[in-house]
């Protein structure tokens, strides 16, 4: 990988701010160097530019070492940040697969990104070959989420190590629903593959979407180069508090996420029985893609009765299809006995 002919220009040679806190580091007594408030309010402070103590425990949680870590207000502002660092507005371009998460798009589209898309195969997987046809040599990014929003597969392994392999710019690895996932992460292959970036989340499995926690893991001099480019105090006090206090308890985690595998199993039991229902996707994922006979239609009514799913009938290979977050075994069953209404209207 040759980054520096990756990275824009302008971030490669970028000074970034120096902060009060990057200009001193230790620890004192008195602080006068960063015209903060010298009442204690508990937050009158700047937090930490860099986050140590969340990465540190993200670092053991995850098994990545802290170098390979840098975190954002959450994947939005991780993605933003990709964009940022390497595309340059209106030259380079990047490479998604529809149906995929609507954010890498409009992210593009913010920073004045081409984007080049290659449908998903009938399956729901990478068509290798015209990925591989699409790369120019101002592709910079290839986004692949795993599992996938919102057909809820897992992308095959291989196909992903292909593309890794092939191109020379940067692989984004989209893993924000892995814990729900039977796959293993690919942050075991950070340390082989320098182009390789992995995204996480707070938001889905950890129960934290309100702070804003996202998560990229990458290769050392990647994430040093994004560190000039976020913004000195990107991720505020009150989220890096909430997410140690998260991080300390993954038994809390494992034990939502097993209710939620085991909701998400009965769920598509249930649905088999729905005259409505015409197909079940496969899920790795907190949710279920299904095929139904009217998406707006049954759409529609389940507004009518305060239960709201996500219809994503309008986007690629998706027709009539909804998507469908696994809730409550309280919520689901009110969801299946709305559908068996729905079927025997
Ligand atoms: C929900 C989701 C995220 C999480 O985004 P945050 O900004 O961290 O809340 C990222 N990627 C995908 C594909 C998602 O579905």
């Amino acid at each position: 990988m040759n980054l520096e002919k990756l990275v824009r220009k302008n971030i490669w040679t970028l000074k970034p701010y120096s902060s009060a806190r990057d200009e001193f580091k230790g620890e004192a007594e008195v602080y006068l160097d960063a015209n903060e408030s010298p009442f204690n309010t508990g937050l009158n402070r700047y937090p930490d530019p860099y986050q140590w103590k969340v990465k540190e425990q993200l670092s053991e949680v995850k098994n990545v070492p802290l170098k390979n870590i840098l975190l954002g207000n959450g994947s939005d502002e991780v993605i933003d940040l990709l964009f940022r660092t390497f595309c340059n507005p209106e030259v380079d371009n990047v490479i998604i697969c529809p149906p995929t998460y609507g954010m890498y798009e409009v992210s593009a589209n913010i920073n004045d990104v081409p984007v080049k898309k290659v449908n998903l195969s009938n399956d729901y997987q990478l068509n290798i070959s015209e990925i591989l046809n699409a790369i120019d040599d101002k592709t910079k990014l290839i986004f692949i989420c795993s599992p996938n929003n919102p057909t809820a597969n897992s992308i095959n392994k291989n196909d992903v190590i292909t593309i890794i392999e092939k191109f020379k710019g940067i692989v984004v690895v989209d893993e924000a629903y892995i814990d729900f996932s039977s796959e293993k992460s690919f942050t075991e292959y950070l340390s082989k593959y320098p182009n390789l970036v992995v995204m996480q989340t707070l938001s889905k499995a950890w129960g934290l979407a309100a702070i804003r926690l996202g998560i990229l893991f990458a290769h050392e001099e990647i994430i040093s180069i994004m560190n000039k480019v976020k913004p000195p105090y990107n991720v505020n006090e009150l989220t890096q508090n909430a997410a140690l206090e998260a991080l300390a308890n993954i038994q809390q985690k494992e034990k939502w996420v097993k209710d939620v595998l085991m909701e998400r199993k009965n769920m598509e039991q249930l649905f088999t029985e729905l005259s409505c229902v015409e197909h079940i996707y496969p899920s790795d994922a907190n949710f279920i893609l299904v095929k139904v006979t009217d998406a707006k239609g049954i759409y529609n009514y389940l507004v009518k009765q305060k239960i709201i799913v996500r219809d994503r009938s309008s986007v690629a290979l998706c027709d009539n299809c909804l998507r469908i977050t696994v809730g409550l075994k309280s919520e689901n069953e009110k969801l299946f006995n709305a559908l068996k209404s729905y079927s025997k209207k």
